[in-house]
């Protein structure tokens, strides 16, 4: 192993100790309460996970995204809101490493890299999601700076950031509209921004919510919600599968029962698939290469996959597996943000069709 490697396996190491000792125990409660968790976002301070992609000229530790995906499904096996802290805040480092100005990087990078800046991402409005080029957000240049004019929604940490990284309109009369759209940081203090109420949800609990450049970052989002359904899938599955030996009914193990048999290796084949998808996705991200059509297919995939492994795992678990005393309930309710976020399954499905259609232009 060389230096890097080691690194790499060190990191991973460390990443599942603390998920196994130090989360584990505690999701379910946190979830449960709807509470942020502060002193496990504080430990993962301390691990460097907010630098993790980070370069390390900058104060990161300079992972490359085939590590940083194995990272977020270790965290993932321990509970998806932790890998939400992270998400949006990488995606704005990405975007600033690879588009920002030298005065920008070293303003924001090195803060961001120690978790003492935190970034979320403003793209949904109240009135467009899937139809980003419809936002209504607009941003006038007014001398040194920028005045910005509207609403966000559906915003992963928009309380605990102290970035808003917030796609804009600078030239809304532009055809076609994509071409009018901006991506301004804006920081906590700015004068006029205020965070609205907190909207209740099915599951993602105890976090809170309140284009060229952007879609370059997407790529690391859509392999992100891969990664996370990859490990919340893995959950599910090794819950199920621990439960399925220790459960008996007719007089033997439940897994000896053909019906689970099946059940057991449908889902960790689905996870398997779901897992090799998104690893190439991210080692093309780290050779440099485009991915959108790759990583979407690993969005889709392995959120559908996840959606699927959750409910078979409450169904291995029985009537347990519909109680709030064991973990799958909450699994199966984290899966669906993985098909809805980062652009839903539909909206995935028509990316992917366009690029096949340049691919294989005949
Ligand atoms: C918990 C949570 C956290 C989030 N965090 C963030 C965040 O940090 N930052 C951020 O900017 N956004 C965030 N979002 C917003 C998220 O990205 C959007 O909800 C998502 O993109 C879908 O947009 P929408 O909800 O407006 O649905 P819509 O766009 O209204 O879609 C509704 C339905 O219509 C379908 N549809 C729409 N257009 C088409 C089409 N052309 N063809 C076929 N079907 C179509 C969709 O697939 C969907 O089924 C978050 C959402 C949630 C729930």
């Amino acid at each position: 192993m060389d230096d890097r490697q080691q690194l790499t396996q060190q990191v991973l190491d460390t990443v599942r100790r603390f998920v196994e000792r130090e989360v584990m125990p505690v999701a379910s409660r946190y979830e449960h309460a709807d509470e942020y968790p502060q002193p496990l976002v504080e430990r993962m301070k301390e691990l460097g996970l907010f630098g993790a992609t980070i370069p390390l000229e900058y104060g990161g530790l300079g992972l490359d995204y085939s590590t940083y995906s194995m990272i977020v499904e270790e965290l993932c096996r321990g509970w998806m809101s932790l890998s939400g802290v992270l998400n949006t805040h990488l995606m704005f480092a990405y975007v600033l490493g690879a588009h920002g100005t030298r005065e920008q990087k070293e303003r924001y990078l090195p803060a961001m890299a120690r978790g003492e800046h935190r970034a979320a991402l403003c793209l949904t409005e109240p009135h467009a999601g899937s139809d980003t080029q419809r936002i209504r957000t607009t941003a006038r240049r007014q001398g040194d700076h920028y005045v910005v004019n509207g609403s966000k929604m559906f915003i992963t940490n928009a309380r605990t950031a102290t970035i808003y990284s917030l796609v804009v309109k600078t030239d809304p009369s532009a055809d076609p509209p994509h071409k009018g759209i901006s991506l301004l940081a804006a920081e906590k203090d700015a004068p006029g921004l205020t965070i609205g109420r907190d909207i209740d949800k099915l599951g993602y609990k105890g976090i809170e919510r309140g284009l060229q450049q952007v879609l370059s970052g997407l790529e690391v989002g859509r392999i992100n919600i891969a990664s996370r359904a990859v490990g919340v899938a893995q959950a599910a599955f090794e819950d199920a599968i621990r439960y399925a030996q220790q459960r008996t009914a007719f007089g033997k193990p439940i897994c000896e029962h053909q019906a689970i048999q099946l059940k057991l290796a449908d889902m960790a084949t689905k996870i398997e698939a779901a897992r090799l998808l998104t690893r190439r996705a991210a080692a093309m991200k780290d050779r440099g290469e485009r991915c959108d059509l790759e990583a979407g297919m690993a969005k889709l995939f392995a959120s559908e996959a996840c959606q699927e492994v959750s409910l078979e795992a409450m169904r291995v678990l029985g009537g347990y597996g519909y109680t709030k005393e064991f973990r799958v309930e909450r699994y199966y309710r984290d899966a669906p943000l993985m098909i809805i976020g980062e652009g839903t399954n539909e909206i995935q499905r028509l990316v992917i069709a366009r690029s096949l259609v340049q691919r294989y232009k005949i």
